[in-house]
């Protein structure tokens, strides 16, 4: 079993840095996954309402026979759920699908600024962890200007922005913005899927000169700069190897190859127009 070093939250709740993403598994699937990741060493699953899977998540929760207190959840409050009152619900929500009696990170998932409501969005979370019902807040896919307007109605930054992250997207403003704020940044779609980058040559040199995998290269390319991960897998194989990222080092000269990479083009939505239903 390997265990994952954790990051702390605005200096007080502590999160794992390598966790569970179970975004595209079905409800059915989601308590294999979820207890396959938790033998494997995992104490962190991120899951959504939108993911339609929080019951599988719960389940596995529940079942797993590691105490709750030792268990990371996140989950996410979607776009039609916006303002106080909705996202007041919505929280209750999740944690009634969930079987939980609170979350440990309840993040806004995306901005929608059309909407223009992410402010008293925000208003619920941070009262919601008052009421003790998640141990830290936060949001996702944020741009700079809207967590500027959350401290000035709010004066409280949120803990976590979760964000389109990877050697394709390096996000470079994004996170100097993040780490000058005291917002640990995390990583959703952390391996690129879809693009090849897992055959890179860069990336396929550097895994032989360690002896690792691709996707263990990208990983650890991740947690050596501080991000949290969540890679997603539903093989137990991939599960195992994803958490397996602390036994080695990338040197310097390997992150650049890794950095060089940048293409500065998003494979996800545009945060500054998403808007889903
Ligand atoms: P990932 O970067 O985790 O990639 C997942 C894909 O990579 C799957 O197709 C998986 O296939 C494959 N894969 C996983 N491990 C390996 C490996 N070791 N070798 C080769 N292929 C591998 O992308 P996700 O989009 O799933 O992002 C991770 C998590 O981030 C999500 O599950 C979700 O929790 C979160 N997320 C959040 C978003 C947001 O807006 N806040 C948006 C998107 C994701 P297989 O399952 O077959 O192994």
């Amino acid at each position: 079993m390997t265990a994952t070093p954790a990051v702390l939250l605005r200096g007080a709740v502590a999160m794992p840095q390598v966790g569970i993403g179970v975004f595209l598994v079905d409800d059915a699937d989601a308590e294999r996954v979820v207890r396959t990741a938790i033998d494997a060493g995992y104490r962190s699953v991120d899951t959504a309402a939108a993911y339609q899977n929080e019951r599988g998540v719960g389940r596995a929760v529940a079942a797993c026979g590691v105490p709750r207190g030792d268990l990371f959840v996140t989950t996410k409050i979607w776009n039609t759920e916006h303002g106080f009152s909705a996202t007041t619900r919505a929280a209750r929500e999740s944690l009634d699908r969930l079987g939980l009696d609170y979350v440990d990170l309840l993040l806004v998932h995306w901005p929608v600024p059309e909407q223009d409501r992410y402010v008293p969005t925000w208003q619920a979370l941070l009262h919601l962890r008052e009421a003790g019902l998640a141990r830290a807040v936060g949001v996702s896919n944020f741009q700079p200007e809207h967590i500027t307007r959350l401290l000035e109605a709010t004066g409280e930054p949120p803990a976590v922005n979760q964000v389109e992250l990877h050697p394709l997207f390096t996000q470079d403003p994004l996170r100097r913005f993040g780490a000058a704020t005291g917002i640990v940044t995390e990583a959703w779609h952390p391996l690129a899927p879809g693009t090849g980058l897992l055959t890179d040559p860069v990336v396929a040199r550097i895994a032989v000169k360690h002896g690792r995998s691709a996707a263990q290269v990208v990983l650890r390319w991740h947690v050596q700069q501080g991000h949290v991960v969540i890679p997603k897998s539903t093989r137990p194989e991939r599960i195992r190897e994803n958490i397996d990222v602390y036994g080695f080092a990338l040197d310097v000269a390997d992150m650049a190859d890794l950095d060089g990479l940048n293409q500065g083009k998003r494979l996800g939505p545009d945060p500054a127009t998403f808007f889903l239903p």
